[in-house]
């Protein structure tokens, strides 16, 4: 037998360790999908929608969602919701995973799932000394100082693991003093469990036993036995290096992460989204399709959009401005770098100076990279004295940033140290407010529906303890939001307190094609800057007001929305989007020349065409295919004989045979509606 042994789990002290777990992956995907469902669209077409829906804030598990300036970050975070799946349809059946919020149950097992780990570890490493082992969203994970491990050394540890679980070991819980507490501990001769006994203020101390010749201190809760975990739901996902206490002065620990569910099924719903989400991963998308790159010679964070991933966002930019336009926006273009003194006004310099590179000097003044738009939009508006008639004043940028970044904490698109907000700020009236807002809602669900996101999470964060504006104009303002959303027929949850010091907010996350959520859309009221730079206009009694600053933005960043796009998509944007829309194949070189016409013609009218020759037929289908071109147009002796092409979608199969100029009118329609043809 195993020398008897013992470990501490910090699960219920935990919090004074500042752990960090990965961040949480969803809790709800498609199971089990074939390359059919899986090329189906995430969404439907946006114009036979009915409006978007908002759904009430469930228990948010992630930091406060930053605000519109300080967010470049993925908000992703677990599901919870039972979306029924599309009744009749064989291909996809909805799993909705637990959460360890959700499920107490889930949260025992995984608690327990820790210990065994632990027990089984130093039962076959002896020597090996245990520090803590938390629960995480998916899972648990569990730091060892001991020598490395490797993936077999996983294995065996699983089977240790099966081995107790079998044995259907009772968990007791015992109540010991600090003294006797300590006495066991040293004679085990563990010391990061004293040094976590040091940190315990709470007595009694806990210890759980996992049968006769084991145990960990602990405040639980755990199962009663390890009977109630199916062995078949757990699984050792991989180890890592971690520093004890997370400091690098500290020893190298061994940090073996598991996943752990009530049953199998939930086991393999995860591990499918798991997989899934590897599919989708942007960072290999974007490599493939030949979207962009992050380039070493430039430097970690900057990117560059290559012709294709170019395309996408010059389409998604300019239906932006179309629509801003049409919602009566002016657009601004602005530099990106000002003198330091702006940012010493604008309070950046005081309050955010951490996020911002270093100062130049141009002719013995500095000057600064911008890492927000807001003090160039009001300076635009200072530009001359306004009248309350000109008011509400709507200026939109799609505004390059520069912001610092540690370049251990960049990620592909969705942290970055260059990107484009789609900014815009509105200065209105008090009275105006309201309205204001609900047509920031509008244009914001407008934009969003065309992407296929219809389903959204928001939040209204209200009056911090410390903030500046008067109570009544924060009451004012935080009616108007509330009335905004109401009016809009949007659910809505409340963080009461949770505003910025310098205003209310509005915050919305978008749900992705595998129930992830993301924050990009952000509304925020302002009393703070205005202030700052003493901006005005003039009211009907001929006297100065200050306007009401707004802030918002609906994409948040172009790059890290790309991101989120590919991931939504998986690379398979919709016609509208696709950077390249139609191939148009030869089956042999006889029909080159009729093809280049096609092609020109589908150019003339604006379709993203290109022609592929110069191989077999079914291998330019593949790499069509694999290029995820959504059309291909193939033109044999016949078509060319009937002034056709016969078209395949990558969504609608075999369309059939038709004329140059059919094809060019489904695909217009298509575009125009936002569909997949
Ligand atoms: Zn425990
Ligand atoms: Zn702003």
């Amino acid at each position: 037998m195993a020398a008897p042994s013992s470990s501490y789990s910090l699960l219920l002290y935990g919090s004074s360790l500042n752990l960090s777990p990965p961040p949480s992956p969803l809790a709800r995907w498609l199971l089990p999908s074939t390359p059919a469902a899986r090329r189906r669209p995430p969404s439907l077409p946006f114009k036979y929608l009915p409006r978007a829906t908002a759904r009430r804030f469930v228990a948010p598990s992630s930091p406060a969602p930053a605000a519109i300036e300080a967010d470049s970050q993925p908000a992703v975070e677990a599901g919870g919701r039972t979306v029924k799946g599309n009744e009749g349809d064989l291909l996809e059946q909805r799993v909705v995973l637990p959460t360890n919020e959700s499920s107490e149950k889930l949260l025992r097992i995984r608690h327990t799932c820790a210990h065994v780990m632990a027990m089984a570890v130093q039962r076959l490493f002896p020597g090996s000394k245990v520090t803590i082992g938390p629960w995480i969203d998916n899972g648990f994970y569990y730091d060892f100082d001991m020598e490395p491990l490797t993936d077999k050394d996983l294995k065996r540890i699983k089977k240790e693991m099966d081995r107790i679980i079998s044995r259907n070991l009772p968990l007791i819980r015992e109540e010991v003093s600090r003294e006797e507490a300590q006495t066991r501990i040293l004679a085990l001769n563990e010391p990061y469990k004293l040094e976590i006994l040091e940190s315990i203020k709470e007595e009694p101390i806990t210890i759980y036993h996992i049968g006769n010749d084991w145990w960990d201190l602990c405040a639980g809760p755990h199962v009663d036995s390890t009977g109630h975990i199916d062995k078949k739901a757990v699984e050792l996902e991989s180890v890592a290096g971690a520093y004890w206490r997370g400091d690098e002065s500290k020893p190298m620990l061994q940090r073996i992460y598991g996943t752990a569910w009530e049953t199998e099924e939930q086991l393999k719903a995860y591990l499918h989204f798991k997989e899934e989400a590897k599919r989708r991963d942007h960072r290999r998308l974007g490599q493939e399709l030949d979207l962009f790159s992050i380039q070493e010679d430039a430097g970690g964070g900057l990117v560059f959009w290559h012709p294709k991933g170019a395309m996408v966002r010059h389409l998604i930019e300019d239906s932006w401005k179309k629509i801003h336009l049409q919602h009566g926006y002016d657009l601004l273009y602005t530099p990106h770098v000002a003198k330091a003194d702006l940012w010493k006004i604008s309070g950046h310099l005081d309050f955010y100076r951490e996020n911002m590179y270093d100062q130049m000097n141009i002719e013995d003044e500095l000057y600064q990279l911008r890492p927000m738009n807001c003090p160039y939009h009001i300076l635009v508006y200072k530009r001359k004295l306004h009248s309350y008639r000109d008011l509400p004043m709507r200026v939109a940028e799609l505004g390059t940033v520069y912001r610092y970044e540690l370049s251990g904490s960049l990620h592909g698109l969705f942290r970055v140290r260059g990107f484009t907000q789609d900014d815009a700020h509105i200065f209105c009236l008090d009275d105006q407010i309201k309205h204001e807002i609900r047509g920031v809602l509008d244009l914001t669900e407008e934009i969003l529906l065309q992407f296929g996101f219809q389903k959204y999470e928001v939040n209204l964060s209200t009056q911090p303890e410390k903030s500046v504006g008067s109570d009544a104009i924060w009451e004012k303002a935080t009616t108007a939001l509330r009335d905004a959303l109401d009016d809009k027929g949007w659910d809505y949850q409340i963080d009461e307190g949770g505003g910025a010091f310098y205003g209310p907010k509005i915050d919305l996350k978008i749900e992705d094609a595998l129930g992830r959520k993301w924050q990009c859309s952000t509304v925020q009221v302002d009393f703070n800057l205005p202030e700052r730079f003493d901006i005005s206009y003039v009211d009907s009694n001929a006297e100065k007001k200050r306007p009401i600053m707004i802030h918002r933005a609906v994409l948040g960043s172009l790059e890290r929305f790309f991101g989120v796009l590919i991931e939504h998509y998986a690379g398979d944007f919709p016609l509208w989007l696709a950077p390249i829309q139609a191939r148009v194949l030869p089956v042999t070189d006889t029909e080159v020349k009729y093809c280049t016409e096609v092609v020109s013609r589908l150019s003339s009218t604006g379709i993203r065409a290109e022609l592929c020759h110069g191989e077999r037929l079914p291998k330019l289908i593949r790499t069509a295919e694999k290029q995820k071109v959504p059309l291909m147009a193939v033109v044999g002796p016949k078509e060319v004989e009937m002034l056709t092409v016969t078209v395949r979608s990558r969504f609608g199969g075999e369309l059939g045979i038709m004329t140059v100029d059919e094809f060019i009118r489904r695909i217009q329609f298509t575009v125009a509606n936002r569909t997949f043809l």
